[in-house]
């Protein structure tokens, strides 16, 4: 039930009609998943859904993505939708009628698809969310634009593409967008349950290279050359001491990892260099300048204090997902109202990345995890794994809650 211009509504008969719809399109989308820009069938699918509907629908923005415009009956602002729609490269093990059996060729090799991430739910759940408000412009006042995202799980290398590439293109302009609001299913929340952080609510995920040059000798006479390994242990050393000594952990977490390092050849011979990979996550934005800054400055100066050389690139992967504190006041009685009080709960931040965050960073925007597991369930099965399973009688909460907060919002003005 919501309130519009003073009069009360339920929109529970559309729900009801079209919850069966969600979870065939749901299901159709699963046996069917696509990887990321690559997603030519799903974005068929949603621009002919669309259309059926009456809605403006671009496609192709950002290689496969769609976008619908819906115009209500009275003027006001604009509240954009998003869902992802891409898969992973998982064979899935499921025993399910619609598991997928699709393979594609990804880095060169044969891969199973999988949409192992749930961007089937989300698709499905905007298409029908598409629908119910186009059946009640009567109850828009402003604009809806529906965005459907390719690659949200990251472009394949050498491209572009995910938010990014849609904000570049524009997706936000014409007609500008006042907020944003967007989900992600979860396999360890009961369905039934919305959870949700203002402010840093998902990291920003950063990588970085270290470079670092010593001196070769021979390994019995360490001193006549410079030792790449140990000045790399001393870095790694140091960017730890970044984290536990200068990060204000009470805020938000954050995390600095190397993953891969890579030097010598020989049990005998100290090598001229070494490489380091790794990844930096962060939740608040003065944090990430202050990592940022204090590892271009630190790491150079820990090589020289060992006479060699380092040098350090950090390349920005995906922003911080920051639920805009005031919106996310703003339309929490929204979210009470469509889930229930109760199933309205707070959760810690998560150190793990979206590319919600792209548009995050142009407009307010409030990103909410949708319960997707069998209420009880000891043992969910975990995202981006060939077990990754969801409970579809969680969908129609989604539905309902982005329907919801997307009139609520526009009727404020
Ligand atoms: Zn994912
Ligand atoms: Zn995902």
């Amino acid at each position: 039930m919501g309130t519009v211009h003073g009069q009360q509504w339920s929109l529970d008969a559309d729900y009801k009609a079209i919850e069966p719809k969600i979870i065939e399109w749901r299901r159709d989308i699963h046996q069917n998943p696509e990887l990321s820009n690559r997603e030519f069938k799903t974005a068929e699918k949603i621009a002919a859904h669309l259309k059926s509907l009456g809605i403006e629908v671009q496609t192709g923005v950002a290689h496969t993505g769609v976008v619908g415009i819906l115009k209500g009956k009275k003027s006001g602002k604009v509240v954009a939708l998003r869902a992802d729609i891409d898969a992973l490269p998982v064979y899935e093990r499921n025993d399910l009628a619609f598991r997928s059996e699709v393979t594609s060729e990804f880095l060169g090799e044969t891969v199973g698809v999988m949409h192992a991430c749930g961007h089937d739910t989300h698709t499905a759940i905007l298409m029908g969310v598409a629908e119910v408000l186009s059946k009640n412009t009567d109850k828009i006042r402003g604009t809806v634009k529906f965005i459907f995202q390719p690659a949200e799980e990251g472009p394949p290398p050498g491209e572009e593409g995910g938010a990014l590439l849609m904000v570049k293109e524009g997706v936000l302009k014409a007609p500008d967008v006042d907020a944003i609001f967007g989900l992600h299913i979860n396999s360890e929340t009961p369905a039934g349950v919305i959870r949700y952080k203002s402010g840093g609510a998902m990291a920003a995920a950063q990588s970085f290279t270290i470079k670092v040059k010593g001196k070769q000798s021979h390994g019995s006479q360490p001193w006549s050359g410079v030792d790449p390994i140990l000045i790399s242990a001393k870095i790694i050393d140091g960017l730890q001491t970044i984290i536990s000594r200068e990060a204000k952990l009470t805020n938000e977490a954050a995390v600095i990892t190397v993953g891969k390092i890579k030097s010598g050849v020989r049990f005998n011979i100290i090598p001229e260099d070494a490489e380091m990979l790794g990844t930096i996550r962060t939740l608040d934005y003065e944090m990430k300048d202050h990592i940022n800054r204090r590892m271009m400055e630190m790491i150079p100066d820990i090589a020289k204090a060992y006479g060699g050389e380092a040098v350090v690139e950090i390349k920005d992967a995906t922003d911080i997902t920051y639920n805009d504190p005031d919106l996310v006041s703003a339309m929490l009685p929204t979210l009470n109202r469509v889930a229930g009080t109760a199933n309205v709960q707070t959760q810690k931040a998560i150190t793990g990345a979206e590319d919600f965050s792209y548009f995050q960073k142009e407009v307010p925007g409030f990103f909410i995890f949708l319960g997707g597991m069998t209420p009880g369930n000891k043992e969910p099965f975990p995202h981006h794994t060939p077990d990754f399973r969801i409970d579809e009688s969680g969908l129609i909460l989604g539905v309902k809650a982005l329907t919801e907060l997307s009139l609520d919002y526009l009727e404020k003005g």
